[in-house]
């Protein structure tokens, strides 16, 4: 894993860079969502604060007005060096802060936080899925509040049943609970993205449904499934699992499920049972 660099950087004289379309920069602009993601975090005083993608930090700044400290993680070289010279006194405001200029996907926020923690990020939307993944790594932060895209919000917070509901919803809501806090317009942004975006907060469930030995094997096993969204659960578990009908029958009436069930009605706990109960099968010897 690439170490994140953690050198400071002579700060450039001059204007902010233009945005960066590679790196999905859109920097907010407005006051109030940015109040709201802050506020969505709770009292963060004594607390750490991790921030993903700090921009020209207009959310560090209300951060560090806040918590005991902060660390922020930015890939982009030079607008990390602008946020170095912002908070150049290490205590600016109430906060210690720290710049680490690093792809977030390649740090591991529990080491960079140094203990309990709590995570907000105005994240860039081409790796939005990936990030939010790389933050349920254990141990995980107390409560994490994302900028997301809307549609990508809908999907993470929608229950059973719903017409998003997919992979996601369930790959997350086995571990933490999602929360849809309020629609973000294009005209919050500077420049507008070209869809709605929407806070979310993510905190620890308070018994995950699925332990976190099996976790890979849920995900893989979710992902699987609604790969066959329209199938029945018996055709489902047979092509996922490479059983046949009468194994992959067994699997399903032990877990108490129709056979007929389609993965969008099956809750993140259906699913658990179903993990459980296929690596209890492949555990078995062939009958014959
Ligand atoms: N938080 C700022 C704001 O609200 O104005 C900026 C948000 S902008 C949507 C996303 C930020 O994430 C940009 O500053 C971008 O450079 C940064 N970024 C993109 N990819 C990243 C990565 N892999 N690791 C860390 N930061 C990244």
């Amino acid at each position: 894993m690439k170490r994140p660099s953690r050198a400071s950087s002579p700060a450039r004289p001059g204007a902010l860079p233009a945005p960066r379309k590679r790196f999905g920069q859109h920097f907010l602009k407005d006051g109030r969502v940015l109040e709201s993601i802050a506020d969505a975090l709770g009292d963060l005083r004594g607390r750490t604060v991790v921030e993903i993608g700090p921009g020209r930090g207009a959310l560090t700044d209300l951060l560090v007005e806040r918590a005991e400290r902060v660390v922020a993680v930015e890939i982009d070289r030079d607008l990390a060096a602008h946020l170095r010279t912002r908070y150049a006194s290490r205590h600016a405001g109430r906060s210690q802060v720290e710049i680490v200029e690093a792809d977030v996907l390649q740090t591991v926020l529990a080491d960079l936080a140094g203990g309990p923690y709590v995570l907000a990020g105005n994240v860039p939307y081409y790796i939005t899925t990936p990030i939010i993944f790389h933050a349920l790594a254990l141990p995980r932060p107390d409560c994490a509040v994302y900028l997301v895209q809307k549609e990508v919000a809908d999907r993470m917070a929608a229950p059973p049943g719903d017409k998003t509901y997919g992979a996601l919803s369930v790959n997350l809501q086995a571990v933490v609970n999602v929360e849809f806090l309020r629609k973000v317009p294009p005209g919050a942004f500077n420049p507008p993205p070209a869809v709605d975006s929407a806070v979310v907060r993510i905190t620890p469930r308070e018994q995950a449904v699925i332990e976190p030995e099996l976790e890979a094997r849920y995900r893989s096993f979710v992902l699987a499934a609604f790969g066959l969204r329209r199938k029945q659960l018996v055709r489902v578990v047979r092509t996922v699992a490479s059983l046949d009908a009468e194994r992959a029958g067994a699997v399903v009436a032990a877990c108490g499920l129709s056979p007929e069930a389609r993965p969008e009605t099956l809750t993140p706990a259906d699913f658990a049972r179903l993990v459980r109960a296929l690596q209890t099968q492949q555990q078995q010897p062939a009958a014959d």
